[in-house]
């Protein structure tokens, strides 16, 4: 058997034009929904990102309001943007791009946007919104894609036993409450967790968020279950470079019921749901019903 390969990069891209409705939509009422982007120094990966997500922003109809600052800002000096960004009654979304210089506290700055406007859902009244079925947090992009995509297989997902490989604040521990939300029997792995293959047999749904290459073998899957490979790991091969996941994808592929691949998995889904985050920002910041 061969698992059904899920199309990240298509379905990311059906969201978006779902979304672009929706905002059309929303301009109705008067507003545009506005998205700010901080972006501190020149890592390469990290323009690379919000180069996307400024061109995404613009074609779903909304503004993109960018913010490039040289690497030696002070803390100072980050927090005073965050409070006018805070005070901005165009901006809906605040979004700082991480990783942030070793000499900023990227916890109190995270900490100091409005939860109303914290997009990427990492201030701790989101973290605490989501823990308890508040239907008012925005949630993180990244566990709020995998939860699309594996729905896009399986609708419902009640009593599924999902394993998690991950205890990050941005994916696994975010992820992990949206399963439970889904009605799924949730366990967490992490890098202390005894015996994880024998753990990931037991599953019927895999999400691997560690960060560690090709992790996750053929002969750790159930026959039939959905894999979800949130990995984006750089490793040399064959005298050049290339992409992996965390999981050993043709290996995997052999049992699994259906899988992501990396690329074109779950990274299209994190801006789509960058940009339905901002919407649903926008429309409770106008008093308007969650989308
Ligand atoms: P972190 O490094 O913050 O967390 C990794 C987690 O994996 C930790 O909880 C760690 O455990 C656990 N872990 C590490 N090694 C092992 C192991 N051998 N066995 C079991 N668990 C292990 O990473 P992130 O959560 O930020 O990201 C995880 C991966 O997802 C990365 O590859 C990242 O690039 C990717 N990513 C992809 C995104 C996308 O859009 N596709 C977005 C965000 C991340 P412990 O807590 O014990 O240290």
């Amino acid at each position: 058997m061969s698992a059904r390969i899920i199309d990240g990069k298509a379905i990311a891209a059906g969201l978006r034009a779902e979304l672009k409705e929706k905002v059309e939509a929303f301009g109705k009422t008067g507003r545009t929904p506005g998205l700010a982007v901080v972006l501190v120094g020149n890592d390469p990966a990290s323009a690379v990102y919000v180069r996307a997500k400024a061109r995404q922003t613009v074609d779903a109809g909304m503004q993109s309001f960018e913010h490039r600052l040289p690497e030696v800002v002070s803390q100072d000096q980050l927090m005073r943007l965050v409070e006018t960004l805070n005070d901005d009654f165009a901006v809906d979304g605040i979004l700082v791009q991480l990783p942030l210089p070793p000499h900023i506290d990227a916890t109190a700055l995270l900490s100091a946007v409005d939860p109303a406007k914290d997009v990427d859902g990492f201030h701790p009244i989101n973290a605490g919104r989501l823990a308890t079925g508040d239907t008012r947090a925005l949630s993180p992009c990244t566990p709020l894609g995998c939860i699309h995509l594996l729905k896009s297989v399986e609708p419902d997902l009640t009593g599924a036993h999902a394993v998690v490989l991950g205890r990050s604040n941005i994916v696994g521990k975010p992820l992990a409450q949206l399963l439970l939300g889904e009605n799924c029997t949730v366990t967490i792995a992490h890098s202390r967790t005894r015996d994880i293959a024998d753990l990931c047999r037991t599953a019927d749904v895999v999400v691997a968020a560690a960060g560690q290459p090709e992790m996750v073998r053929g002969d750790w899957i159930k026959r039939g279950a959905l894999v979800i490979d949130v990995g984006i790991n750089r490793i040399a091969r064959d005298g050049g470079y290339r992409l992996v996941g965390d999981v050993a994808f043709d290996e995997v592929c052999d049992r699994a019921g259906a899988i992501t691949p990396v690329p074109g998995g779950v990274g299209p889904m994190t801006i789509a749901y960058l940009l339905q985050n901002t919407l649903k920002a926008a429309r409770q910041r106008s008093g308007a019903a969650a989308i």
